[in-house]
């Protein structure tokens, strides 16, 4: 090497395709891993489908619900179930509470097709069920495709009724269908977000009619017979229903070379199953350390279930309150303490799309995990910004474990942006970045991501916590 190849090979920050210099052992344990969370990603495409998961995974584990322990020791590996919606895991530490947590946090929320409370009709000999779409989605992205309904029904009685139809070999799928190009000459005038209304996203779900020549709306009827039989339902038990409409397909490896992962909801399961992988790995850690798993980010995080919640809060309070730690606003200087990645994914460079990226703050597929030091859009409005001296301090972790990463920012600074979970714990006292897996094709029904980086992200996740 040259003096002046060996000053560069000193002095610039080079970024490396992580698969190059990854030995044969490596690339092993990374493709086991990928194999492993494309099961995941099959198995859970609802936050309640994740938090049930969750939930077997964490008892096989030795976790167990904090509702059961009157008092915590250290070592303790414990859950809080928030309405089968989000999970928070903590493995208690050898010091006080009040010293600080490490938090990882990532959400099991997806852009999908929601239900509406008055879901079903009939039309011209077709029975449809309507929908509300859930997150910014591209609604064309979602017609012509297979679909599964996947969530609950609850009846008046508290009888709970779980609905998966779609993922089995033999269940029937569903689909919402599009104009054909033959006269699709005015839509195809329109504007991409035009051409399809969020009105027209009408799930096709049955074409034959029940009843005599006196009957109305037999199609219909003929649905609501088989919902009958099937779950003992009735048109107004679906008023209390949460029901979700989500791509049919299975998550595959991609490519020739499998390197990546194509699958609905990486955003953000892929940063949530490295999470609880990592979670299983930790025991006696110095520190407490807390994972969250939330839903309702996709859609601002509000609610119960959601980050913006106190559940959280009092989670923590529990946790010192069982410890005996706990006094007069303790909680706050918990918070003050503790420090946090905020587990999502990042947006991944697009060569067919580049020229929305800047390609020196842009991440790249297979770079290893991807860091936001602050997100927000047009001017870092409503970014969370983390401070230079935590991103230090992650960066010396990182470097030390030898974990390959990168630094940069959501696309150009004019061109949009975005957010996540990070500024709520922010705002309590926590030192937060942004950190997961890049993604292309994100909140698209069938998103990519690189298996390198999902082990890397793994491989963070655990080494902060640890
Ligand atoms: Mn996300
Ligand atoms: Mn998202």
């Amino acid at each position: 090497m040259s003096e002046y190849e060996s000053l560069k090979e000193k002095l610039f920050n080079q970024k490396k395709c992580g698969w190059e210099s990854a030995s044969e052992e490596e690339k092993n344990k990374i493709n086991t891993f990928g194999d492993e969370f494309i099961y995941f990603l099959n198995k859970c495409k609802t936050e309640r489908e994740v938090v049930d998961f969750t939930k077997e995974v964490l008892q096989k584990n030795g976790f167990v619900d904090l509702r059961e322990k009157l008092v915590l020791e250290p070592g303790d590996r414990i859950y809080y179930i928030n309405r089968g919606k989000s999970v928070y895991i903590a493995v208690i530490g050898t010091d006080m509470l009040e010293t600080g947590l490490n938090i990882v946090g990532a959400h099991i929320d997806s852009p999908r097709l929601d239900l509406k409370p008055n879901p079903l009709y009939e039309d011209l000999g077709f029975a449809y069920l309507k929908t509300h779409y859930y997150g910014g989605i591209k609604k064309y992205q979602w017609t012509t495709i297979p679909l599964s309904i996947h969530g609950v029904i609850v009846k008046t009685t508290g009888e709970k009724i779980k609905i998966n139809i779609g993922e089995d070999d033999s269940d029937p799928i569903f689909t919402i269908t599009d104009l054909l190009p033959h006269l699709a000459q005015d839509q195809m005038e329109k504007k991409l977000k035009e051409g399809i209304s969020g009105e027209d996203l009408n799930l096709l779900i049955g074409s034959i009619p029940y009843g005599d020549e006196k009957t109305t709306e037999k199609v219909k009827l003929n649905i609501l017979k088989i919902l009958n039989e099937k779950y003992g339902i009735t048109e107004k038990d679906l008023l209390s229903s949460e029901l979700e409409l989500v791509p049919a397909f299975k998550a595959k490896s991609l490519g020739f070379d499998k390197s990546m992962v194509a699958g609905y909801g990486q955003d953000d399961r892929v940063c949530a199953y490295a999470e609880i992988r990592a979670m299983l790995n930790i025991t006696n850690p110095k520190k407490t350390a807390v994972c969250i798993l939330s839903d309702k980010e996709e859609i601002g995080s509000m609610g119960n279930t959601g980050m913006e919640s106190h559940v959280f809060d009092t989670f923590i309070a529990e946790l010192l309150n069982k410890r005996s730690e706990n006094r007069p606003n303790l909680l706050d200087k918990v918070f003050c303490n503790s420090r946090m990645l905020s587990a999502d994914v990042d947006a991944g460079l697009d060569p067919i799309y580049a020229s929305v990226s800047e390609k020196n703050n842009a991440s790249f597929l297979g770079y290893g995990i991807g860091f936001n030091k602050y997100t927000g859009a047009r001017g870092k409005s409503g970014a969370s910004d983390a401070n230079a001296e935590y991103v230090a301090e992650i960066r010396k972790l990182l470097e030390e474990n030898g974990i390959l990463y990168q630094i940069g920012e959501l696309g150009k600074v004019d061109v949009g942006g975005g957010g996540t979970i990070a500024y709520i714990l922010a705002n309590k006292g926590v030192d937060v970045i942004d950190c997961g897996v890049p993604v292309l094709s994100m909140h698209s029904p069938y998103e990519v991501t690189s298996k390198y980086d999902i082990y890397s992200a793994y491989k963070t996740y655990e080494a902060f916590m640890k």
